[in-house]
C-alpha cells in the first residue's frame, strides 16, 4: 500500500495553496484533482479579477496559468484526472480511480469547493449535454436581439441579466419568490431596465428543445399553480452553489446549507479531516483570498501536528 502524510482533495485555489505550503514546509503530501486540469472555479471566471492583492488578472484562466507556473516551479506533487473511487475515512484509505494500489493517508484536506446548483427538471440534462451552458460575460453578444431567461434572485442572476440586457438581449428574470437576495447595486437597475422583465413567484418546470437547441420553457406560478410557456433561445441558471461534500458528508459536521464546519485551524470535528476554501466558506465570504489563506493555515497546522508525531 502507498502512503502519504497529507492527501489534498481538490485542485482549486485552496488546494493549490495548501500544496504550495506543504511543499515549502517539506511535508509529505499529494494533491488530487478529478478534473482534466487544476484551477476549479477559476476556469469559469471570464471577467477581470481585480480583488486579489498584487495583480489584476484579465480572466480566471490568466490567474490559473500563473498558479500552474508557480506549482511547476516549486515541483509540487499533484495529479489531475484523479477521481476517488472510494474512500474509507475510518481506516484513512483511499482508492483512486486509475490506480490499482490503495493509498493510506494520515490527514485529509478537503478542498473540493462548490458546484452550481441545477434546476433538476426535465430537459435540463439534455440542455447541458448539448453544451448550452453560457457565461453572461463571455457569451452575451450571441444573444443580441434574442429572448433569454435568467433564473434566480441573487447577485449572479441580476448581474448576468444586466450584462445580457445591456448587450441587447430581451431578458426575463424568473424567481421563485418576491424576495431578491441581489444587492441594491444590481436590484434597482434590473427592476428599471427596459429590456428586463421580472416574473416573481415562478419556477421553470420543464425545458423543451427543437432537437438542436432550447426552444421554450414551461413556467409554473408557485402561488396559484397556473402555467404558461415562454419561447427562449438561452437559459442562464443562477440559483446558487452547493458544497462538494459527498465523500465526507457522513463524517464531518456541516451547517444547514451543507458547508463543512471548521475551527480557526481549519480542523473539522473529525481528527484526521481538515477543510479549506469554498467547501467550508459561506458564499458571502467565498473568494480566492479566503481559499488561499485557509490552504496556508491547514498546511501550517498540519506541519505542527506531524512534527509532534515525529517527536513522540
Ligand atoms: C463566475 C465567478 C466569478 C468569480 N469571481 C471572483 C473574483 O473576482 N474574486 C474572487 O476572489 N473570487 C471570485 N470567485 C470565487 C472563487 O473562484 C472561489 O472562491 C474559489 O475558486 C474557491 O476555491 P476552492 O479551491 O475552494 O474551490 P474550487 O475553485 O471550487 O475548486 C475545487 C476543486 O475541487 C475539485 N473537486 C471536487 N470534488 C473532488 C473530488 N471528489 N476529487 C477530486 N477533486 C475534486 C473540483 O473539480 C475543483 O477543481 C468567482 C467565482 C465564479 C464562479
Amino acid at each position: 500500500m502507498k502512503t502519504t502524510d497529507i492527501l489534498i482533495v481538490g485542485g482549486g485555489p485552496a488546494g493549490i495553496s495548501a500544496a504550495i505550503w506543504c511543499q515549502r514546509l517539506g511535508l509529505d503530501y499529494l494533491l488530487i484533482e478529478k478534473a482534466e486540469q487544476l484551477g476549479g472555479q477559476l476556469m469559469g471566471i471570464h471577467n477581470q479579477i481585480v480583488d486579489y492583492p498584487g495583480q489584476i488578472y484579465a480572466t480566471g484562466k490568466d490567474f490559473n496559468d500563473q498558479l500552474i507556473h508557480h506549482i511547476h516551479h516549486l515541483k509540487c506533487n499533484y495529479s489531475v484526472r484523479t477521481p476517488i473511487k472510494w474512500i474509507d475515512l475510518d481506516k484513512q484509505i483511499v482508492k483512486l480511480q486509475w490506480d490499482e494500489t490503495l493509498l493510506h493517508y494520515c490527514y485529509l484536506i478537503v478542498a473540493s469547493g462548490t458546484s452550481v446548483r441545477k434546476l433538476n427538471i426535465p430537459g435540463e440534462q439534455e440542455m447541458i449535454g448539448r453544451g448550452e451552458i453560457y457565461s453572461a460575460t463571455k457569451d452575451r453578444h450571441r444573444f443580441k436581439g434574442k429572448k433569454v431567461v435568467v433564473v434566480g434572485g441573487g447577485d449572479r442572476a441580476f448581474e448576468g441579466a444586466l450584462l445580457l440586457a445591456d448587450c441587447g438581449a430581451d431578458v426575463v428574470v424568473v424567481h421563485r419568490s418576491k424576495q431578491f437576495r441581489a444587492r441594491e447595486e444590481f436590484r434597482k437597475p434590473v427592476l428599471e431596465h427596459t429590456r428586463i422583465s421580472v416574473v416573481e413567484d415562478t419556477i421553470i418546470s420543464r425545458i423543451h428543445d427543437n432537437g438542436s437547441q432550447v426552444d421554450y420553457v414551461e413556467l409554473e406560478n408557485v402561488k396559484d399553480g397556473s402555467m404558461q410557456t415562454l419561447a427562449v433561445e438561452g437559459i442562464f441558471v443562477r440559483i446558487g452553489v452547493q458544497p462538494n461534500t459527498k465523500f465526507v458528508k457522513e463524517y464531518v459536521c456541516h451547517d444547514e446549507d451543507g458547508y463543512i464546519q471548521v475551527d480557526t485551524c481549519q480542523r473539522t470535528n473529525h481528527p484526521s479531516i481538515y477543510a479549506i476554501g469554498d467547501v467550508c466558506t459561506h458564499p458571502i465570504f467565498s473568494s480566492i483570498s479566503v481559499a488561499t489563506s485557509q490552504g496556508m493555515i491547514a498546511a501550517k497546522h498540519l506541519s505542527l501536528q506531524l512534527s509532534c508525531r515525529n517527536v513522540d
